[in-house]
């Protein structure tokens, strides 16, 4: 639906809520984050026996410098990631990642042909060598085995953090404490409301096509992002799905619970959840309909001259 996001991206901008904007903007205390730690590598850590023999931990990284030396052994020569099996070799037996080698047609070490030469022997070793995490110079201390890597990776608290603003407008990635700046910096149009008690305000809610409308509150020294996201199913109904996100790590976010609630004459619908951290954005959520989702009709039933309020509650758990 490439249409849909040329008006998402307009959404974000024009969409916003047109209530008074707060002056706190830029005096919203960013707050203090810890260096990043993986939590996730604790859980998986812990998850070895204590008497395998192999070592791996936050504290026992001089035990593992044989095993960083020989992952470097599998660093491909053209991204510097390293090749896992299957891995593949050229006639004269240097290898080269799965990734790179589709878009060769020679080796790069010694220009030879590429052939389908598969090392099993590499592929014996690659399973006993513990492969630093591809964020490990974002500060990640974890070292796992190749089939642990990319679960990790992708859950990893260093991995860089995306604009969380919906849409797939704007590429920006950045560590945690860089959020808020950039938000400040590149959608100046975002309105902020101080409290834990506020209303969303989405305006022109019948505006065709797909939109998203944002807002940010801040309130126990956190900023939240509210998010409505209008989407127009193939069968022409329109759905409606509203969130809120934690500009924080999903640690974090569990120590908050948030309220939506749309309320009209004798009707009231509403949506209490844990709030989404923006490591996670809110597609995913939305897709599996983990938000307060309702469509067009339910919409109109609270809307007053096409304009929805949503009331917000953040709450301490
Ligand atoms: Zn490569
Ligand atoms: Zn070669
Ligand atoms: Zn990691
Ligand atoms: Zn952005």
């Amino acid at each position: 639906m490439p249409e849909g996001l040329g008006t998402e991206k307009e959404g974000i901008e024009a969409g916003f809520s047109s209530f008074t904007p707060a002056p706190g903007f830029l005096k919203v205390d960013l707050f203090p984050i810890n260096i990043p730690r993986c939590s996730h590598c604790v859980v998986s850590m812990s998850r070895q026996p204590s008497n395998s023999g192999k070592t791996r931990g936050h504290n026992q990284q001089a035990s593992t410098t044989g095993s960083n030396d020989l992952a470097s052994l599998f660093e491909c020569p053209v991204c510097f990631d390293y090749a896992l099996p299957p891995i593949m070799q050229c006639q004269s037996g240097h290898i080269v990642c799965h990734s790179c080698r589709q878009k060769l047609s020679m080796c790069p070490t010694c220009r030879g042909p590429l052939g389908n030469i598969r090392n099993l022997a590499m592929e014996k070793v690659a399973m006993t060598v513990l492969f630093p995490c591809k964020y490990s110079t974002n500060g990640c201390p974890v070292t796992l085995l190749h089939t642990e890597k990319s679960e990790h990776e992708e859950t990893c608290e260093c991995r860089p953090y995306c604009c969380p603003c919906p849409g797939a407008s704007c590429k920006w990635q950045g560590s945690l404490e860089q959020v808020m700046s950039h938000l400040v910096q590149s959608h100046k149009s975002i309105t902020t409301l101080q409290g834990e008690d506020i209303v969303f305000l989405a305006t022109d809610i019948n505006l065709p096509g797909a939109v998203d409308w944002v807002m940010m509150q801040s309130c126990f020294g956190q900023n939240f992002m509210l998010v409505l996201e209008k989407q127009e199913k193939i069968d022409g109904l329109q759905m409606f799905y509203a969130i809120v996100q934690l500009i924080g790590t999903r640690k974090q976010a569990e120590n908050f619970a948030y309220r939506l609630e749309l309320s009209g004459h004798r009707r009231r619908l509403t949506w209490e959840a844990t709030p989404r951290s923006i490591h996670d954005g809110v597609q995913s959520a939305i897709l599996s309909s983990d938000c307060l989702v309702f469509d067009t009709n339910i919409a109109q039933l609270f809307a007053d001259h096409g304009n929805l309020g949503i009331n917000v509650t953040i709450s301490l758990c």
